[in-house]
């Protein structure tokens, strides 16, 4: 069912913080053309209609081939602020107070860039959109899988004296094949340098990935995790424990993980008593930012006060001091004082 013009308005207003967002995520097509321009990269399409007609995905391989192909636009610390910038700028017009955001220097790395350059850039962007929106904003180093664990160690290595500029550590790419119990020995060092512990688990992979994440990578947050609704005995653990879901439904259903978003398991898990929040993952490539998640799921019958439930959730589940957490949860006060009529 289509929403009124005054739900969209109010799922925008909704005080939340975005938790799964991967910065490369957020290269549009066009930018990633101008940039291929502004830096000599040479692609392999024919123009923004070519590019766009690959923006087609059977599963989560057929989306990360074009993803990896279009970073190799991303050259300079400039580029990096700007992308950085361009998102802070959707996600303030989209109701985000706080946005923790994946980014994957292997494969920037592995392009030929330094990490620094690429954490400057970033950074960079980062103080730009706190300056223009009082937006705040943090970084998850991302380890990218299926790439060799040793290369997880020498990203480690480019990361380690200036861990204190980061906020956690995630783990993201081609998940089946790939188990969480791989990267243990990444995960302690991690934890080692004081960051905080995500992983994506359980999109693809079964609930035994999303059970490796909690009991050898002791993680804090699980990335996904649909597929722990196959589990009722991890639910009922993750509720205990109040460990967050980052569940992406455009995303799910883009990568044909499901093919309706009615089908994301989001009411079983609220009514689980599971800490859910809804967030965009790569928003160029799967037809909508946060608040397009939102309003994806209040046109399969989700109701307004299921949504700002979700929006607590996302203000609990981030890792802001108590002080930033309790001023947003005094917004989202207002904001329901302000809907109460859509709350009913
Ligand atoms: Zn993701």
């Amino acid at each position: 069912m289509a929403i009124s013009t005054r739900i969209s308005q109010a799922l925008h207003a909704l005080p939340k913080t975005e938790l799964h967002l991967h910065i490369e995520g957020t290269l549009e097509p066009e930018l990633a053309l101008r940039l291929a321009d502004r830096n000599g990269v040479t692609l392999p399409f024919d123009g923004i209609d070519d590019l766009r007609s690959h923006y087609r995905f059977d599963n989560l391989q057929s989306f990360l081939d074009l993803y990896y192909q279009l970073m190799s636009v991303l050259c300079t610390r400039e580029d990096f602020s700007d992308l950085m910038f361009d998102y802070l700028a959707h996600a303030h017009a989209d109701g985000v107070h706080r946005a923790e955001i994946f980014f994957d220097p292997q494969v920037h790395m592995n392009n030929g860039l330094d990490y620094d350059l690429v954490l400057d850039g970033l950074l960079d962007g980062i103080a730009r959109g706190r300056a223009a929106y009082g937006i705040d904003a943090a970084l998850i180093l991302s380890v990218v899988r299926d790439l060799p664990v040793e290369s997880a160690q020498t990203l480690l290595d480019a990361a380690a004296p200036r861990a204190d500029e980061l906020l956690a550590i995630g783990l993201d790419s081609t998940e089946v094949g790939y188990p969480p119990e791989l990267f243990e020995r990444i995960y302690a060092r991690a934890a080692g340098m004081g960051l905080h512990l995500v992983a994506h688990a359980g999109e693809e992979g079964t609930a035994e990935y999303i059970r490796q994440t909690l009991d050898v990578l002791h993680v804090e947050r699980i990335d996904h995790g649909v597929r722990i609704i196959e589990d009722p005995t991890l639910v009922r653990r993750v509720a205990a424990e109040g460990i967050g879901l980052t569940v992406c439904p455009l995303s799910n259903l883009r990568l044909q993980v499901v093919d309706d978003v009615a089908k994301v398991p989001i009411r079983q898990l609220l009514d689980s008593g599971v800490c859910v929040t809804v967030n965009s993952d790569d928003p160029a490539y799967f037809g909508g930012y946060i608040a397009d998640n939102y309003a994806a799921l209040a046109e399969t019958g989700l109701s307004i006060a299921a949504l700002a439930d979700i929006a607590g959730n996302s203000i609990e589940a981030c890792f802001a001091p108590e002080a930033d957490k309790a001023a947003m949860r005094t917004e989202l006060d207002q904001w329901k004082t302000e809907y109460s009529d859509l709350l009913g």
